[in-house]
């Protein structure tokens, strides 16, 4: 037993749970304390800068340069403090992973060594980076790209066996100053949102002066033990499976779904709990999902650029962490064919200075009319930009997933719940353009003002819809369990704070015109009601009912990427992006460039790695195989046995003799497809075909396997199973 396979099942014997020391009991004790939080700032700046930052995150007012430097050494006497002995600007180009690269604050002038860190290093770097996607704005011969600090996230230090490095967080524009990054957008839209969202809540409350959005990141993962992962190349090189029979037991009796945690992944769990709390990122649930070897963990929710940092920052955490406990974590969207994939919940919603959340009713019918303008114009924004919205999420792998019959279908539709339906309808029956009777508006007025009582009713979920509403908040259930929210986030905040300027701007149309505020804003919210029917969907969203209902609805169902991915740049989008100065129209075309990219790069990958699993791998242990059963016939025949006795070795023969025919020659056409597609010059149309004349041949070629997997002896299949990937020892 010879094989790759049985050497890495031998190596996953014997593995016992990591034994984990918190620094205390409480967590309390230890939380945050690798970052710079106010506390720290406080002790280690001087007033004026502690001011400076303060007012930077709270108003996003700019920092003087001047001050920067008190704060850059205030930041360094903290870190070296910690045993920090480098810095680095943190960032998030479009690759999909963080960036970082590393500075020591050692120095030397005046033949004088000493620890330093300027205002400048701190405010604005400029990092040798012209290998990150640019999708042509920035060409290698300029490669000049700034990464630029971003006061809004706290600084922290990572650790490591031999180190702690003080990160900083930044966004990532080109010299010439088109964004590059996934942070800087997010940004952009957070600030027009504050800005549109802010006189639109003082219809109902003047004491409000600032809204900003929150997010609370339910992220999915699987497990798998290193030995197993290394020994199966297409999950090292792609992150998932392409190919592997179904196990004879997966997920059919939904008996991991909240099971008890397996030692060795409890271990896991709260060693990487343990380095998210001195990070500050603030983990409060886990669990497990509803696949084998599948698992979720939770945040409480957070200003949204933070949780995004810190989502970022988290995943890197568990694939570091997971070493220590000889696992690997799949992030991909669908690490294996027939088994549930992972996705990761954006729990969205709008929070005011005040600290009231704009998703939540009231307990008056005042506060209950703020709730409904902002959820009535979330809605009207989903329905205005549903494919801008879809074309956030996409991505190959997410392609596999959305639609599935597991995960919310590519058709963006929004979930009320009946109450608030009819909260809903209601309004539409009794909002007229005549003026309502005294009568009818304080039965209305009395209708919102129910709402949080029936709103605590729990159960009225949905958990088939993309989108759907859960309360207090939103939760956006599209997007990728690899993606960064960035980008999904920063156009549902886009979307939404330009639906609210429209709002505003017919509402103080009608104010003009003398009719009463509430009424006008009743009317517009009523016209809204009536608009976006066709997005409002209550039903089951992984329903073959649901899709041809949806198409006759008129509704999008963008089911690959290179298609979906129009949608950044139609001219509503672009429209759009213009209005809310979010992207100029380069840099929306450079964003969707880099998309189509990425999309053709993975698929050539995979194409890749079939081809070469199929070839290297499968056809040779099907040729031993049937060589075996090609002497054992012979040797039969040597006994002068009958026919019959050695049928069943003839017929295996033939069977392996017709899969490994198929499987070579759809290899070759997928190879001669490949080479035709890139003959193609225009990316869309190259993408187009690498998703409908390259990756159709990867069904075809693993049908052929798997069924070899089933007739081919287990002591000779060289790839470790299904069955095997899934349990965890
Ligand atoms: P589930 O959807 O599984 O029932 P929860 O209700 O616990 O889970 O919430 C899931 C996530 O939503 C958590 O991260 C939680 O902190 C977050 N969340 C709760 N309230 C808000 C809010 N107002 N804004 C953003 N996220 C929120
Ligand atoms: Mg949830």
């Amino acid at each position: 037993m010879s094989n790759v396979r049985f050497r890495a099942l031998d190596a996953t014997n014997g593995r016992i749970p990591v034994k984990i020391t918190p620094p205390s009991v409480k967590v309390s004790d230890y939380f945050a304390t690798n970052v710079f939080t106010k506390e720290a700032m406080f002790k280690f700046l001087p007033k004026n800068a502690f001011n400076a930052v303060m007012s930077a995150i709270e108003t996003g007012e700019k920092i003087d340069r001047k001050i920067a430097g008190e704060i850059a050494h205030g930041m360094k006497e903290w870190a070296i403090s910690k045993g920090a002995t480098h810095y680095t600007h943190w960032f998030q180009p479009l690759t999909g992973a963080t960036a970082e690269k590393h500075d020591s604050f050692f120095d030397i002038s005046n033949d004088n060594s000493f620890e330093h860190f300027s205002g400048s290093s701190l405010v604005q770097q400029e990092p040798d980076a012209s290998s990150f996607p640019s999708g042509g704005i920035r060409n290698t011969f300029e490669a000049r790209g700034y990464t630029a600090w971003d006061p809004g996230s706290p600084a922290f230090i990572i650790e490591s066996p031999n180190g702690r490095t003080l990160c900083i967080p930044t966004i990532y524009v080109s010299y010439t100053g088109e964004t590059l990054d996934y942070k800087a957008p997010l940004l952009k839209a957070l600030h027009t949102l504050n800005e549109v969202a802010v006189p639109v809540a003082q219809y109902f409350d003047k004491d409000i002066t600032r809204v900003s959005t929150t997010l609370g990141i339910e992220q999915e993962y699987f497990l798998v033990d290193t030995s197993l992962f290394y020994a199966r190349p297409d999950l090292a090189i792609t992150g998932r499976t392409v190919f592997g029979h179904s196990p004879a037991k997966g997920q059919q009796l939904e008996d991991h779904y909240f099971g008890s945690i397996p030692d060795r992944v409890n271990a896991f769990m709260n060693d990487f709990e343990i380095e998210a709390y001195k990070l500050g990122i603030p983990l409060k649930t886990r669990h497990n999902e509803v696949a084998p070897c599948q698992f979720e963990c939770a945040p409480i929710f957070e200003e949204i650029n933070l949780a995004v940092d810190h989502n970022q920052l988290l995943m890197d955490l568990m694939d570091k962490v997971a070493r220590r406990h000889h696992f690997k974590v799949l992030f991909h969207e669908k690490p294996y064919a027939g088994i549930n994939g992972s996705g990761k919940h954006n729990n969205w919603s709008m929070v005011t200075n005040t600290g009231k959340n704009l998703l939540s009713p009231g307990g008056n019918p005042k506060s209950n009319l703020m709730f409904l303008t902002f959820f009535i114009n979330t809605i009207k924004a989903v329905h205005e930009h549903a494919d801008l919205l879809r074309a956030s999420i996409a991505s190959a792998a997410n392609d596999h997933r959305l639609g599935a019959n597991e995960a919310p279908p590519a058709i963006m539709s929004v979930f009320l719940g009946a109450q608030l339906s009819s909260i809903l309808d209601n309004i539409e029956k009794k909002v007229g353009s005549s003026k309502m009777s005294v009568e009818d508006k304080t039965a209305l007025k009395l209708n919102i003002g129910k709402i949080p009582e029936i709103l605590l009713d729990n159960t009225d979920r949905n958990r088939t819809s993309p989108f759907a509403f859960t309360g207090n908040k939103f939760e956006f259930r599209a997007v990728g369990s690899s993606a960064n929210c960035s980008n999904s986030m920063a156009i549902l905040n886009t979307i939404v704070a330009d639906q609210l300027r429209k709002f505003r701007k017919e509402v103080d149309a009608l104010i003009k015109k003398n009719v009463k505020k509430d009424e006008a804003i009743l009317r517009v919210l009523r016209q809204y009601i009536v608009e976006t029917k066709s997005i409002r969907f209550e039903g089951n969203g992984y329903s073959e009912e649901w899709v041809k209902e949806a198409k006759k609805r008129g509704l999008s169902n963008h089911q690959t990427t290179p298609v979906a991915l129009d949608a950044m740049i139609s001219k509503k989008s672009l429209k759009l992006f213009e209005d809310n100065h979010i992207f100029t129209h380069r840099e929306a075309e450079a964003r969707h460039e880099i998309m189509l990219e990425t999309y053709i790069k993975k698929i050539e990958i995979e194409s890749r790695v079939i081809g070469d699993l199929a070839q290297n791998h499968i056809i040779p242990a099907a040729f031993r195989y049937q060589n075996f059963l090609a002497e054992t016939v012979d040797n039969l025949k040597d006994c002068d046995l009958k026919a019959e006795t050695y049928s069943t070795q003839l017929q295996l023969i033939k069977e392996i003799s017709a899969h490994v025919n198929a499987i070579k020659k759809n290899v070759d056409a997928m190879l001669a497809s490949r080479d035709k597609g890139n003959k193609i010059a225009d990316i869309r149309d190259k993408a187009i075909f690498y998703c409908d004349k390259v990756k159709v041949f990867f069904t075809t070629i693993r049908e052929h396997v798997d069924a070899l997997e089933m007739i081919i002896d287990d002591e000779i299949w060289p790839m470790v199973k299904y069955r095997e990937l899934v349990t965890i020892r």
